[in-house]
């Protein structure tokens, strides 16, 4: 079963969840989309999709490469 967005009930991608906890806590288990991380930061949306493809090329295990 997918977890779910805490702030807005839709369901969070493995890449969503990775970044909630990349950028709130390890350990959490209450994830945000990128949507409500970007609104919980105050950043636009797209800072957070830059950062996640950085975390995913230097090889932080909460993201799954990326396949061909
Ligand atoms: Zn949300």
């Amino acid at each position: 079963m997918a977890d779910k967005c805490i702030a807005c009930g839709r369901e969070v991608t493995n890449d969503e969840a990775g970044m909630t906890k990349k950028l709130i806590n390890r350990g959490t288990t209450r994830y945000y989309c990128m949507d409500c991380l970007a609104k919980y930061f105050e950043v636009p949306v797209k800072n957070l999709y830059d950062k996640l493809e950085e975390f995913r090329e230097a090889g932080c295990t909460l993201f799954a490469p990326k396949t061909k």
